[in-house]
């Protein structure tokens, strides 16, 4: 049995009673902690010793929605069109160049604080591999999708069921060769990807496999103004009525974004027991959903994966909307909406607020006893940060993801200060990096016009070599 302690720390639980011990410490047997203490006393002896003065320790970030297409940064954000450009990028991205690929992605979440993430990706095996490496926690989809992209590039809709299949046997072969592995590290989940791109027989299938492995479904709902006319249009019903029809609305369900939806519609979420994944569509009306009763978590979405910076452009959205919706006189009256959320309630959401919306709140999410000891620990001896009268405040308005010096998962060190402690993260990103410049640059050989438009956009000369 392996022991850990980390001690003379600044430690916020996220439990029920909203802890937070100005200096304490944490015994861990395992993967698992097995006693929390406030003073210098009674502190148990342990095989590893972490001695975190200055540090803020708190359960690691649990980010219930994201893909991996950071690869094409610098790129995407300057010319980025879906079809144009991102379509046919990633056709040039192979299954295999994702285990070269899948360390940097697995150490972003790490680096940014998140030791739980829920991710979807069309070819999740080499990511799963790396996840195995890293020492991170995964809730692992494999996407299913099957409509034809081209005819959808011209503003139609045409399914291609041979697609749905091949994608759904890739799903069943994540769940049969990954489920559970790395210790328990890896789950897996399905995704059908949103009601407009997934045929409702699909659906039915989907729903049954998870059903007899009891397994969650996360699909995109309500995300666009394209869907929610789609959906419309064959089934004359709203994309969350047509779920609910289908009997996927339930409390197996984690719905990314339901940006269009009516009050009716989030009446049927809330009864139905499904959670929603807040992420990208910053101004959604979450705390709306949140004061209802829905289990509300927080994703990064395709965006980088710095929750706290997340976080921060949440708190701001929710501010405009606040001040759109009720003018700047109330918002000046410190009414309910400007007050709200706290920086320690934003935070709550993302930890304990998103395991509970995936139902792992019983291992994950906060700190206590019998619960997994993952982790992550702030520096707080900088000055961007300190000094402070609230840790909380500081880390949500000031910190960021350079700020987290350690992340723990099932009781081991998986980064320190150094970086990454289970593999050569400087190899692994110089490899990515190799990788990432091939494929950009068959993709310019063979679309010359949009190595003309990137290098245009990039309004200053590359110099040659
Ligand atoms: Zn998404």
């Amino acid at each position: 049995m392996t022991s850990t302690l980390i001690k003379n720390a600044m430690i916020a639980l996220f439990d029920r009673e909203r802890t937070f011990i100005e200096r304490g410490w944490i015994f861990i047997q395992n993967d698992r902690i097995r006693q929390i203490g406030y003073d210098n006393q009674n502190q148990p002896e342990a095989d590893f010793v972490y001695d975190l003065e200055h540090h803020l320790v708190m359960p690691g970030f649990v980010n219930i929605h994201a893909h991996l297409q950071q690869y094409f940064r610098g790129l995407y954000e300057l010319i980025g069109d879906f079809y144009q450009v991102n379509l046919p990028l990633e056709g040039y991205r192979l299954d295999e160049d994702m285990e070269t690929l899948g360390l940097a992605s697995a150490a972003e979440f790490v680096y940014g604080g998140c030791t739980t993430s829920l991710v979807i990706y069309t070819y999740p095996e080499g990511f799963a591999k790396a996840v195995k490496k890293t020492g991170n926690r995964v809730y692992l989809a494999s996407d299913i999708e099957e409509v034809d992209l081209k005819e959808m590039q011209k503003g139609k809709y045409s399914f291609l069921p041979e697609k749905g299949k091949v994608a759904f046997n890739r799903a069943v072969h994540l769940y049969e060769d990954w489920e559970g592995a790395a210790e328990g590290r890896i789950r897996t989940l399905m995704c059908p990807k949103a009601t407009d791109l997934v045929l409702p027989e699909t659906y039915q299938k989907v729903k049954e496999f998870a059903k007899e492995r009891n397994l969650r479904i996360t699909t995109h709902l309500a995300q666009s103004v394209r869907e929610y006319q789609q959906v419309m249009k064959l089934y004359d019903l709203s994309p969350t009525e047509y779920l609910a029809n289908l009997g996927i609305l339930d409390n197996q369900l984690i719905a990314a974004h339901c940006v269009y939806t009516s009050a009716q519609d989030e009446m049927m979420i809330l009864d139905s027991g499904a959670s929603i994944a807040q992420s990208t569509f910053i101004s959604a009306p979450f705390m709306r959903w949140k004061d209802m009763g829905i289990p509300v978590g927080l994703g990064t979405d395709d965006m980088f994966h710095d929750i706290l910076q997340m976080l921060r452009s949440t708190r701001q959205a929710q501010q405009h909307r606040s001040s759109a919706v009720i003018g700047i006189d109330q918002m000046l009256a410190s009414d309910r909406f400007t007050s709200r959320l706290s920086p320690y309630e934003l935070l709550e959401m993302a930890t304990i607020g998103s395991a509970k919306a995936i139902g792992m709140d019983s291992d994950i999410g906060s700190l206590e006893t019998k619960k997994k000891a993952d982790l992550i620990a702030v520096d707080f001896n900088n000055p961007l940060l300190s000094p402070t009268s609230d840790p909380i405040t500081s880390l949500l308005l000031y910190g960021n993801s350079g700020n987290i010096d350690y992340v723990m998962v099932d009781g081991k060190m998986i980064k320190d200060p150094s970086g990454m402690i289970n593999f050569d993260l400087p190899i692994a990103l110089e490899q990515a990096q190799n990788r990432v410049n091939l494929i950009v640059d068959k993709f310019f050989f063979d679309f010359p016009e949009q190595k003309k438009r990137w290098q245009k956009k990039l309004s200053y000369k590359e110099g040659e070599a």
